[in-house]
């Protein structure tokens, strides 16, 4: 089975056997565009050629393994949109959840009726939302946004080619802000908000919907029939649970990569009247509900360029990998970092404030502190961000039976270790699959009946290792996760007051480089 997980940054295509096995292995990147810092677009062409090739090598490389392709399965990312004309093509580029066009409609959401469409919808106010960018185009391009015959995600898109129709999975609708999730349709009033009509949407569909038909040119150039069958699947996120083997209650999927999530699933929806966490559509009987955070690995990242430049230089001296020594690093210092905090807001963070004037900030500060507190501080702030969404999602009713953790920072045995400190409990880090690709392909493999359910995907992970807390390390960081805690919650107006000065000095340096004809920002 063929699972397709279209990102971001690179589309993977992985095939895999009834036992997990991998047969091959492929990724295709493809630009992300930014003419100016808010906007984050890729072209649809070009995410569309990397979904056809990533496929057409697939199948090729099973042929030369005797093996033959039984169908395919989609993971798409959440919250992208574009439009197109009634022949469908593009009338924009493909606007990804990372973009922050939309902060001030968001704003004017937040006051109005945007409580209202979260407890329906279940995916919060935020620029990342279709909703707010509905919005966005209908106020800066009413020409546009008139012309517009359908709005669509990427998974449509592609989709549209394939098959010529406009579907949307109830999983990718129901991350774009104007999905009822307790009916499984389009949302009137979010709608009517967004100025839209059900006409310019896809119709909704199973996660489970079989499509057969694939364009006669296509079949030829993928090497498939037309009988083949793809199954639409779900969104990356929720999928990320069923291809770590995190579907049972309480079982509570952690991932820290550039950026991290703590999800799980349950089985009716949930929305948080704090609307800290989201709740979003995987299978029928079935919604994934959690937190993103914006800050994950890139923050660690950040700090160790900023703070040791010269990481590289020492670890060849010493002939090791700048991971090794940066760990070792952190190491050095000791949990709580000798009392120094790091909010590690330092693009804005989604869950569970939703506020993109969030910002960094060292606290606990003293002459006695050196940049080997700060970088270790930074990875315990990320850890601690991570902890304050479980707290919601525990605050939600969740009882967190098992923790299964993955992405990059799995690499780090003192991040990993950090985890099982700071969340008081044993962490487990399944073998990994591709997460949303291997969820893509259970799901069509389910779907077809290959396999016998959704849940026996856990059967086929095994686990790489266990991580348990360490008494000492729990006390120490019990001292300093209430303060992290209060301050990020009590700080919300004033991130938005500096984020004010920062936007309007900003301001400034640009009117200046426009006069001096000079590119300052
Ligand atoms: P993505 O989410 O972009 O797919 P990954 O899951 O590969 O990224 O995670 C990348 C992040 O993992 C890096 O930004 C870094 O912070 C972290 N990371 C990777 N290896 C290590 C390591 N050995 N020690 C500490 N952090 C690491």
């Amino acid at each position: 089975m063929i699972g397709i997980d279209i990102g971001t940054t690179s589309t993977k295509t992985l095939a895999y056997g009834t036992d997990g096995r991998i047969f091959s292995e492929i990724e295709k990147e493809y630009p992300l565009y930014s003419s100016i810092p808010s906007e984050k677009e890729q072209n649809p062409e070009e995410v569309y050629s990397a979904v056809i090739e990533t496929i057409r090598d697939t199948v090729k490389v099973l042929q030369e393994q005797g093996v033959e392709a039984t169908g395919a399965g989609f993971s798409s990312a959440m919250h992208n949109i574009m439009a197109v004309d009634e022949n469908g093509k593009p009338l924009t580029r493909l606007i990804t959840w990372a973009d922050q066009r939309s902060v001030k409609e968001t704003e004017a959401l937040k006051e109005g009726n945007g409580h209202d469409i979260f407890m329906r919808t279940g995916t919060p106010i935020h620029p990342m939302s279709p909703l707010t960018k509905l919005m966005w185009y209908r106020k800066n391009e009413p020409a546009l946004f008139k012309q517009a015959a359908k709005w669509i995600s990427i998974k449509e898109f592609v989709f549209y080619r394939l098959f010529g129709t406009y579907a949307v999975d109830y999983s990718v609708a129901s991350a774009t802000g104007l999905f009822h999730l307790e009916n499984l349709d389009w949302d009137d009033e979010a709608l009517r908000t967004a100025g839209i009509t059900k006409e310019q949407l896809s119709v909704p569909t199973k996660t489970s919907s079989i499509f057969t038909g694939l364009k006669e040119e296509l079949q030829q150039e993928l090497g498939l029939s037309g009988e083949t069958p793809f199954v639409i699947g779900a969104s990356d996120g929720v999928l990320a649970n069923v291809g770590s083997g995190a579907l049972a209650p309480g079982v509570v999927a952690c991932s820290i990569g550039t950026s991290g999530a703590v999800r799980t699933v349950v089985d009716k929806p949930y929305v948080d009247p704090k609307q800290r966490i989201f709740c979003y559509a995987l299978s029928e009987g079935r919604w994934v509900i959690g937190g993103p955070i914006n800050n994950g690995g890139i923050a660690l990242r950040w700090a160790r360029d900023k703070l040791f430049p010269d990481l590289k230089k020492l670890a060849e001296q010493e002939g090791k990998n700048p991971y090794d020594v940066l760990n070792e690093i952190i190491d050095s210092v000791a949990p709580a970092s000798d009392g120094l905090i790091f909010l590690p807001y330092l693009i804005g963070e989604r869950a569970p404030f939703w506020n993109s004037d969030t910002k960094g900030m060292f606290f606990g500060l003293t002459l006695h502190h050196g940049r080997e507190h700060m970088l270790r501080s930074v990875m315990e702030g990320v850890m601690m961000q991570m902890y304050s969404v479980v707290i919601a999602l525990m605050e939600a009713g969740v009882e967190p039976v098992q923790f299964r953790a993955g992405g990059g920072f799995a690499r780090s045995q003192t991040w990993k270790q950090m985890m099982a400190d700071m969340f008081e409990t044993e962490i487990v880090i399944p073998e990994s699959h591709q997460g949303s690709c291997y969820g893509a392909a259970w799901m069509a493999m389910d779907a077809l009946g290959i396999v016998d359910s959704l849940d026996s995907i856990e059967q086929t992970i095994s686990i790489d290792e266990k991580q348990y807390p360490v008494n000492e390390n729990v006390t120490a960081y019990r001292d300093i996760k209430p303060i992290f805690l209060r301050m990020a919650r009590d700080l919300q107006d004033e991130f938005k007051a500096i984020s004010d000065v920062q936007r309007s000095h900003a301001e400034g340096k640009r009117r200046l480089s426009a006069d001096n004809e000079e590119e300052i920002l």
